[in-house]
């Protein structure tokens, strides 16, 4: 591992640098990455944010939003700008396999590699590392990057600050999830005193939905939610003929999750969703109910202890009735 002082020095000439974060891009994702661009780029590096796919357009207004490169749509600059760089940023994930074919780039790259991070059992891949699973968003480390362990808090502009808000703010799922600690409210408060404008940020990223988003919302909620009440739990399903008939977008089904666990007493919920060559699930739960753990176990996947996610190449089908008959094995922790 590379010492702080030995990364600090590196980065005090121009370098060129490559930014990259997860597959289907967040708020995080893409609030930290573009937070960290807007902030190296003030001292002359040559910077660019690549993602390995696409993200929702309800996050494409971040400022530097125009210069990022989607890899899928440019694979042969993404793959020439990894292979130069000096210095490659993996924020807001931990395992190359969540960057996909990109992955193998990264992994192939002589660049020194900085992983910047928040989820659990990273990867041995980086060759710096500010991880801390209890920080509330990759966005919340790369302030702590910048301001304490940098000592550049005076390169937090306004561009910078606005990511940096808009990552915090959505991966605290607005402030409200209990890793929500005084700390991270303390830091939004000096973002926003550094020029982010958190109402505004707010309505551009909560505020947009397309009629078809909102139909869409309705008919999940009043056509495909199943309850479980003997569980605690809840479940909303969604086929491939329904995300055609609502012309569900990327980005359409985010937060859709969430819903499921506002019912009072419920503990766990899952969505799960047909897409092109998988299902894809996603868990939410409240306090000590491990998502992660069934994700792991059961889906292919990993996460947070209360937000979690998965993947299967059998049928909707078969995923639904392997989340059902998973219940009971957890029938005493989602009852307490
Ligand atoms: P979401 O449900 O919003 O897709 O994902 C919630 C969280 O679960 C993500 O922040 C990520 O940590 C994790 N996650 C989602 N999908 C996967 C997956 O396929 N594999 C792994 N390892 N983690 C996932
Ligand atoms: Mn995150």
């Amino acid at each position: 591992m590379l010492e702080l002082a030995a990364l600090k020095e590196f980065l005090e000439q121009p370098r060129r640098i490559v930014i990259t974060t997860h597959h289907k891009p967040d708020g995080d994702a893409m609030g930290s990455s573009l937070g960290l661009y807007n902030y190296l780029i003030q001292q002359g590096h040559h910077a660019k944010v690549i993602t390995p796919t696409d993200y929702p357009d309800f996050l494409a207004w971040m400022p530097g939003n125009g210069e990022v490169i989607i890899y899928t749509e440019n694979t042969k600059e993404s793959a020439e700008l990894v292979a130069n760089a000096e210095l490659i940023f993996c924020l807001d994930f931990n395992t190359l396999s969540r960057i996909n074919e990109l992955g193998e780039l990264v992994r192939a790259s002589n660049a020194v590699k900085v992983m910047i991070d928040h989820h659990l059992e990273p990867e041995d891949f980086d060759d710096y590392r500010h991880w801390d699973i209890n920080a509330c968003a990759s966005a919340q480390l790369v302030y702590d990057f910048i301001v304490n362990q940098l000592n550049n808090k005076q390169l937090i502009n306004k561009d910078v600050a606005t990511c940096l808000y808009t990552g915090i703010m959505t991966d605290s799922a607005s402030f409200k999830l209990p890793n929500t600690t005084s700390g991270v409210h303390r830091i939004a408060a000096d973002l926003i005193d550094l020029g982010a404008v958190n109402w505004h940020i707010h309505d551009l990223v909560y505020s947009n939905m397309s009629e078809n988003r909102l139909r869409f919302l309705g008919h999940c909620l009043s056509n495909k939610l199943e309850v479980f009440p003997e569980f605690n739990t809840t479940l909303i399903t969604v086929n491939r003929e329904e995300l055609e008939k609502y012309q569900v977008e990327t980005g359409d089904t985010e937060g859709i999750v969430n819903y499921g666990l506002s019912l009072e007493g419920v503990r766990l919920t899952a969505f799960i969703v047909e897409r092109k060559d998988k299902v894809k699930l996603s868990l939410r739960s409240k306090g000590e109910f491990p998502a992660n753990e069934i994700c792991k176990k059961y889906f292919n996947g990993g996460g947070h202890r209360n937000a979690a996610g998965g993947e299967s190449t059998d049928s909707l089908e078969q995923v639904i009735n392997k989340f059902k008959l998973i219940l009971p094995e957890y029938k005493k922790l989602l009852i307490q």
